[in-house]
């Protein structure tokens, strides 16, 4: 009997050039070979006839071989296998290319069963490179397509799993008296019927089956999280009322009501002696620094220590600005990266600043992944914030609270500008508390937004000529065309060219994209918020939250690429004052469904509803960056937006808690593997 965790290298069916070619997929036990889904089916359940082929069908038929030949190609020499079969209705040609071994196999006269895709040209139907058995003929039904790569072949793949599964033992975590109440299949089931369905509706009720284990996952873990936190005891920070009205009545604005809801909700929370769970949800530029900083305000005054953590060197940079400004001297407040190590604008060594990190004489740290490192000691932390969350998993911040030599856990707030929709949150979250910031400060305008056409490019060059003689400044954004093009180098690196040379020889213009080091990086955004930078030309892909008010300018290229939220998110960098600010959105491609979508934009500045209509018209992936959620790895089937699917996930996630013991919620987790969720939720 063979069990899921065993290593695919071990069995004797494979080989190790197998073995190798496994492990490049990422398949190096059964199990991971069992969750390697198929991303499609070939349906071969009825033997046609040669007559009714077309290019393009799927499809097997019965017949003998007039004719079988390798063959040299004209063009590269290269030997092929020619056949024709022929049927009561017709003939048909096959081609098989690289297997000459194939005429030691078949001969003129032979009956055999042959399956696949058939090809076209101008001669006429055929098959190429199919599928072919000797001696049975019976169809043989749905054929599952696996995502390949690497010189293994589909039926390599198939074979495996079809050798596998007679003797693989594995048990549903789920009782068989749950699963009937909930009318889904048993897991072994469902994994057998998504490789090896008979039918279509096989194929629905497995991948059922299977998207519901990936939400269930979802509301297991983040109850198990509530129900550890409820076990455990973190520092209770009492509310200065007075200080903190103090310091509200002295910032340059009035905060707006919903980040006073939020402020109150999470001050609340760290005023209990359990760990606060809390997500701060609000659109760029809707102020939720502020409201985290009021959080670790308190904290500083009750005399805990606060960590935040920031996604790029750039937005730590800007966070540790901030907290100064805001802050004041009374505090210790430290900026900790790869590359800088500073006290109060006070440069100091690395080792000095990690040691007063762990005396306590650093009241607020503020940093990147560097605050993450087993050598950042704290002596009572209270309170970790993580800006951006999606790009944090559980297993760092464990890391932040298991260095913390208080034996309290701190309490820990994510915040988030990715609008998940109420209705979804569930789905995403789980379980964790959310505070939602939706206005907007007072006074800000809405950026104007229009999509222009090439005609139109000139035009509105022109137009911010005048702008930024007027002393503002203007981000470009580009996309990646080219999937190779990670860094984004290239695809900044012409446009920036382009604005230098011919459109704004008259203005500085920095260059932003992932080639350049963290200092560089640093050099440039802070020429920009200077001003001695007045263009700034930069990929899609890096520093997510920049605070340039004086920034009322924006062109984003190729603007039909982007789903509309991630949009948004652009525009978001814009009208940050009470100034108008401008956003030109260029589209490379003009179809319908582009301008309506893009118009949509125009008239819309409210993330949630973006969110919905990305939702609707492409997808949740789309809600999202590129590389950001981390979801789309982690659900494989589940369709976020099936809420009916999600609340029985959650209704039969109470049931499970209340029989598994911790043992089972191992096993659950283990085996399904979890960790791309562990690694993302929260
Ligand atoms: P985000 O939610 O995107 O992180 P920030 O916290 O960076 O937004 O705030 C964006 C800008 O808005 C900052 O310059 C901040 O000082 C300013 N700001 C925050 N709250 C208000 C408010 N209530 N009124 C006016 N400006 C505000
Ligand atoms: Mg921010």
């Amino acid at each position: 009997m063979l069990s899921c965790n065993q290593k695919l290298a071990d069995l004797s069916i494979v080989s190790k050039v197998l073995a190798g070619k496994l492990k490049r997929l990422g398949l190096e036990t059964i199990k991971d070979l069992i969750f390697y889904y198929p991303y499609r089916y070939e349906n071969y359940s009825k033997i046609e006839n040669i007559v009714d082929l077309y290019p393009g069908r799927e499809a097997v038929v019965v017949g003998r071989l007039e004719l079988i030949a390798n063959k040299r190609s004209f063009k590269n020499r290269k030997v092929f296998t020619e056949a024709i079969l022929t049927d009561d209705s017709g003939s048909v040609k096959i081609f098989w290319f690289n297997q000459p071994w194939i005429v030691k196999n078949l001969k003129a006269g032979d009956e055999i069963m042959v399956w696949g895709r058939v090809s076209g040209n101008d001669f006429g139907c055929y098959y190429a490179s199919p599928h072919y058995s000797k001696n049975k003929f019976s169809a043989p039904g749905l054929l599952a397509i696996y995502p390949l790569t690497y010189g293994l072949n589909n039926n390599q793949l198939m074979d495996l799993v079809a050798k596998i599964f007679p003797a693989l033992e594995f048990k549903d975590s789920l009782t068989s008296a749950l699963l009937k109440k909930i009318s889904l299949l048993d897991l072994p089931s469902a994994i057998k019927l998504i490789h090896q369905p008979k039918n279509e509706n096989d194929i629905v009720l497995a991948k059922k089956r299977l998207a519901f284990n990936e939400l269930l996952a979802v509301q297991l873990w983040s109850k198990k999280i509530k129900q550890e936190s409820k076990k455990q005891t973190a520092p209770v920070i009492d509310f200065h009322l007075e200080a903190t009205k103090k310091l509200i009545d002295s910032l340059p604005f009035t905060l707006t009501i919903d980040q006073k809801k939020s402020a109150w909700e999470i001050i609340k929370d760290i005023g209990l002696n359990q760990p606060m769970n809390r997500l701060l949800e609000g659109d760029v530029g809707s102020g939720k620094t502020i409201v985290a900083f009021l959080a670790v305000y308190n904290c500083l005054l009750n005399g805990y220590q606060s960590a935040l953590m920031a996604p790029t060197e750039v937005l730590a940079n800007q966070h540790y600005q901030t907290a100064r400004q805001m802050l004041g001297e009374n505090f210790q407040i430290a900026l900790f990266t790869r590359t800088t190590a500073i006290i109060n604008d006070e440069k100091v060594s690395k080792k000095i600043l990690l040691a007063k990190i762990a005396s306590g004489e650093v009241d607020f740290v503020i940093g990147t992944h560097a605050l993450i490192q087993d050598s950042v000691k704290f002596e009572d932390l209270a309170l970790v914030i993580v800006d951006e969350q999606h790009r944090f998993g559980v297993r760092q911040r464990q890391a932040l609270k298991n260095n913390n030599n208080n034996s309290c856990q701190p309490h820990f707030l994510s915040l988030t500008a990715t609008p998940i929709p109420r209705s979804l949150a569930l789905v995403f979250y789980g379980e964790l508390s959310i505070s939602i910031i939706k206005q907007k400060p007072l006074g800000r305008l809405p950026v104007i937004t229009k999509v222009i056409s090439e005609q139109e490019r000139f035009g509105s060059y022109d137009f911010i000529r005048q702008q930024i003689n007027a002393g503002h400044q203007l981000f470009v954004i580009c996309p990646l065309v080219d999937p190779s093009d990670i860094l984004g180098v290239k695809s900044v690196t012409e446009e920036f060219k382009k604005l230098n040379k011919e459109v704004f020889p008259e203005f500085k213009i920095g260059l932003l994209h992932g080639r350049l080091k963290s200092a560089e990086k640093a050099e440039l955004m802070s020429d920009f918020k200077n001003n001695k930078i007045q263009i700034l030309v930069s990929t899609s892909v890096i520093e997510v939250g920049i605070d340039v008010p004086n920034a009322t300018v924006m062109i984003i290229e190729g603007a039909e690429r982007f789903g509309l939220s991630q949009l948004h998110q652009f525009r978001g960098r814009i009208g940050r004052s009470e100034i108008q600010s401008y956003c030109f959105l260029f589209a490379n491609e003009s179809s319908n469904s582009v301008s309506q979508r893009l118009s949509f934009l125009s008239n819309c500045y409210d993330g949630f509803k973006l969110a919905e209509y990305d939702l609707k018209n492409r997808g949740f992936g789309e809600i999202f960056g590129i590389n950001q959620s981390g979801f789309d790895s982690f659900f494989k089937l589940a369709d976020p937006t099936d809420l009916a699917l999600a609340s029985l996930a959650q209704k039969t996630a109470d049931e499970y808690l209340d029989q598994a013991t911790d043992n089972d919620l191992d096993d659950f987790f283990s085996f399904f593997s979890a960790l791309a969720l562990v690694d993302h939720l929260e």
